[in-house]
């Protein structure tokens, strides 16, 4: 069996759509699974939209999401070059030779004389379609022009009537009648190939076996197969991936929130979640199975199970699983990739960050929501006296009141502010006093980080304020139940 060859073939925009990075992964994973190869083609025959650095952008995030390349720009192979610009030569003699066996033709219209016919086409109620004006220039007279030096594009020929059908893994069976499809241009005015044309002579010659490619070439892939027919090259097998969406109506992208890896990747997502995420969307393992390493999706990945209604991308479902991730995560790595996220509150506070990493690693949702919930901390938060109020732990104004005076010496006389050490003090004490602890407890918290929801309980909070702050904190939340009193 011939060997698996798929490529992912980018235009360098300068940012990876979450789509994009799908396509590309699916790539890796099908070549992988089959002991094939996976190519990296960048696809920069559109000059007028390059962007500096946008070829590094695709490198990097791929790189860094695990999916190495075993051919590509950076890299060589042995069906190089693997930038489109660098192949800028070799796709006119292919475009003449389409010429040549009356697949393909040169056209002459300029700008001007098509818009003219677009609108007048336009105006009836139709769709422009090229109209075969220079199909017929006698061979002379297209010779004539080109000797003159007349600028021109080539054409496909479509046939115009009839059907083409071809056969795609996710779709099935498509049929498209040929008076639908328009006669593209191959090579442009300024001797480029369209990517139309170059993506057929690129997947040809780099002996790509399988396309996956986003659903939108769909209704182009019919003149791509009558490329391959005239040439008489083997078709390679078709794979459109459904589009990615943000929910039923709206595609994910930019105009209508993050779609961009960068946005993920900055606001605090894990990229294996990322990655474990978006493998999900458009593909099932066929069993309910949500949590995958790299290597374990090269194992289950099945072309055979992407599914072809599009895929949502659910924000809270990837919540979950990059709160799952971040869970799971070593003590450690989190300790090193929280760290800026609290210093951007709480630099200069000598604070146990190490204590405050193992109580929050559970609680993190995505890295960028951190600073808020750990901000208490270097700033004691407005609070309402009500939030003394609980039902279950016993507690109102009053009983806090009560409490806190029985606290404050307790804490007072400790003199090595461990967490242990507050601990036993305290716990000690309200034995003693015959309260319930919820009663003491709960108070005592409120009363340190103005929140009715913390990470970590009293003890912790207390510890991670230190001596100084947490009886400064207390002092002033007695003062304040004593003015209400
Ligand atoms: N350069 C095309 C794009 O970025 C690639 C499509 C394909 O994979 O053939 O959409």
């Amino acid at each position: 069996m011939k060997e698996v060859r798929t490529r992912f073939a980018p235009s360098p925009t300068g940012f990876m759509h979450l789509g994009g990075l799908r396509t590309a992964l699916y790539n890796y994973l099908y070549a992988k699974k089959n002991g094939g190869k996976f190519i990296l083609r960048i696809e920069d025959t559109d000059q007028e939209r390059f962007v500096e650095g946008a070829t590094e952008v695709i490198y990097d995030t791929l790189r860094s999401c695990g999916m190495d390349w075993d051919e590509g720009p950076d890299i060589g192979g042995n069906y190089g070059p693997y930038v489109q610009s660098d192949r800028k030569d070799l796709y006119l003699p292919y475009a003449k030779e389409l010429v040549e066996k009356g697949a393909a033709y040169y056209c002459f219209c300029t700008k001007e004389e098509l818009d003219e016919r677009r609108a007048a086409c336009e105006a009836k109620g139709e769709v422009f379609k090229y109209d075969k004006h220079c199909l017929s220039l006698s061979k002379e007279e297209v010779q004539a022009k080109l000797d003159a030096g007349v600028p021109y594009v080539i054409r496909l020929n479509c046939p115009t009537t009839g059907e083409t059908t071809y056969e795609d893994v996710v779709f099935g069976k498509l049929t498209f009648p040929n008076d639908t499809l328009d006669d593209m241009v191959l090579i442009k005015q300024d001797g480029m190939p369209t990517y139309n044309f170059a993506n057929v002579i690129d997947d040809h010659l780099m002996d790509i076996t399988h396309v996956m490619r986003g659903m939108e070439y769909l209704s182009s892939t019919p003149k791509y197969n009558l490329l391959y027919n005239a040439f008489g090259w083997e078709i390679p097998q078709y794979v459109h991936l459904t589009t990615v969406m943000r929910d039923a109506q709206h595609k994910l992208s930019k105009r209508h929130g993050d779609a961009y890896y960068s946005d993920f990747i900055e606001k605090g997502y894990l990229k294996e979640a990322l990655i474990n995420y978006l493998a999900l969307v458009g593909w099932n393992p066929g069993d309910d199975r949500e949590f995958f390493t790299m290597d374990e999706l090269v194992e289950v990945f099945d072309i055979h199970r992407l599914n072809n209604s599009p895929g949502i991308f659910d924000m809270n479902k990837l919540d979950w699983m990059n709160t799952q991730y971040i869970a799971k995560m070593d003590p450690e790595k989190y300790l090193e990739m929280v760290t800026p996220w609290f210093d951007k509150v709480l630099a200069g506070k000598n604070i146990d960050y190490k204590r405050l990493a193992e109580l929050m690693q559970g609680r993190t949702e995505v890295f960028n929501r951190v600073p808020d919930m750990v901000a208490f901390l270097a700033e004691m938060p407005e609070y309402d006296l009500e939030l003394y109020t609980h039902k279950k732990m016993k507690t109102n104004p009053e009983v806090a009141k009560e409490s806190l005076e029985l606290v404050l010496p307790v804490l007072e006389g400790i003199s090595d502010w461990t967490e242990s050490n507050l601990h036993d003090a305290v716990m000690e004490a309200i034995a003693a006093s015959g309260k319930k602890n919820g009663a003491v407890l709960w108070p005592l918290r409120i009363a340190i980080s103005g929140l009715a929801s913390t990470p970590g309980g009293a003890f912790e909070i207390a510890y991670l304020l230190g001596r100084e702050e947490t009886m400064l904190r207390l002092k002033k939340s007695m003062e304040k139940l004593a003015e209400n009193a």
